[in-house]
């Protein structure tokens, strides 16, 4: 295992032995029931954690998402969201297909999105225009070379959301990797939203999961549209074990995580033919544009591959490599040194 170095994405983690422990000795129940006494902790834990009043555990991030997105609209509405987030781009047209919600996306107009990107854009009471509803805002940013965004900036789109009686919900699938780079408590970075999502799958290291949190209304109605898409699960209590087993042990670990970003990252600026997109990252992603001097992504993925580099080309000239919990600070520096030797290639 510790031969290849898989930086593509913060999903490949496998369980820990503790972890795997920790699923085993789970209590369970049939949680469509509200028997399973380990989902219930995680839940309350994860609504703690956020200072949200419920949570609500479910399969992927996508799903929590999508259920935000369902509880907060009704057909018709429409959506505000910074044109490259999950929501948008990688939920299968989701915001369409299952809520018949439009989306408009709003550019940010510096770096990241702030409170006057969102002057003028709500629709007036008019037959003739849709209902602006919702605002989602995904944090960390992932196509933004995984960003944090301000708090104060967030807590001013969220006063402009509120004004306008807009709900505000986060995709916080690397909400805790924001925590951990702001050294702030996820309550804090939650308080200005309605909902937020948070995923244990990725850096956290669970195998499976995650969850939503929000008013016990909010929650309750998730709860609902959880069944619809069918996400209802029986004994997953062993799934939420890892979770938590994630939460108390993964989540101050984080920061080792963004340590080792800044060490690929630096191999990266130094390397002639290869460009921090978005400059030095801020926390676990490293999104590298490749100069088509030094050919195109997919082929220095290859050659990254043939010396045990795995990283992902998502565009023509485009890289993104993670770090995680499955990559130590040697592998790491060994990572580093191979995207150094690829110059002199
Ligand atoms: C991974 C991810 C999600 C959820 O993905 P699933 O694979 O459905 O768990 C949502 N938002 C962002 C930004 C993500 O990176």
């Amino acid at each position: 295992m510790d031969a290849i170095i898989d930086l593509r994405s913060d999903t490949v983690t496998r369980p820990t032995a503790a972890m795997r422990k920790a699923m085993a000795e789970a209590e369970v129940g049939d949680d469509v029931l509200g028997e399973d006494p380990t989902i219930k902790r995680l839940e309350e834990r994860t609504a703690e954690l956020l200072g949200k009043e419920a949570a609500l555990f479910a399969p992927t991030g996508t799903m929590a998402n999508q259920l935000a997105i369902g509880l907060h609209t009704r057909p018709g509405d429409e959506l505000l969201c910074d044109p490259t987030s999950h929501v948008y781009v990688w939920e299968g047209g989701g915001i369409a297909r299952l809520w018949g919600v439009t989306t408009r996306t709003v550019a940010p107009a510096s770096k990241n999105l702030d409170g006057p990107d969102f002057d003028g854009l709500i629709r007036p009471d008019d037959c003739h225009y849709v209902r602006t509803r919702l605002v989602t805002l995904e944090n960390t940013l992932n196509r933004r070379g995984g960003a944090v965004h301000a708090p104060a900036a967030v807590e001013r789109i969220g006063t402009w959301a509120h004004s306008h009686k807009l709900a505000f919900h986060c995709d916080g699938a690397r909400f805790l990797n924001a925590a951990v780079a702001l050294g702030l408590p996820a309550a804090q970075l939650a308080s200005p939203f309605d909902t937020v999502s948070i995923c244990f799958s990725k850096g956290l290291g669970a195998p499976v999961g995650s969850a939503l949190a929000g008013s016990k209304e909010a929650i309750a109605q998730a709860h609902r549209l959880r069944k619809v898409l069918g996400g209802g699960m029986r004994q997953a209590g062993v799934l939420a074990a890892a979770a938590l087993h994630a939460l108390e042990h993964h989540v101050d670990r984080l920061a080792e995580d963004h340590e080792n970003a800044q060490i690929l990252a630096r191999a990266v600026a130094e390397t002639p033919g290869l460009k921090l997109e978005f400059g030095p990252p801020e926390t676990n992603l490293i999104w590298i544009v490749v100069e088509p001097r030094l050919g195109t992504a997919a082929a220095i993925a290859a050659t990254l591959r043939e010396q045990g580099v795995l990283v992902s080309a998502l565009g023509p000239q485009v890289l993104r490599a993670c770090t995680h919990l499955d990559v130590s600070k040697p592998q790491i520096e060994r990572a580093a040194q191979t995207v150094r030797r690829l110059a002199k290639a």
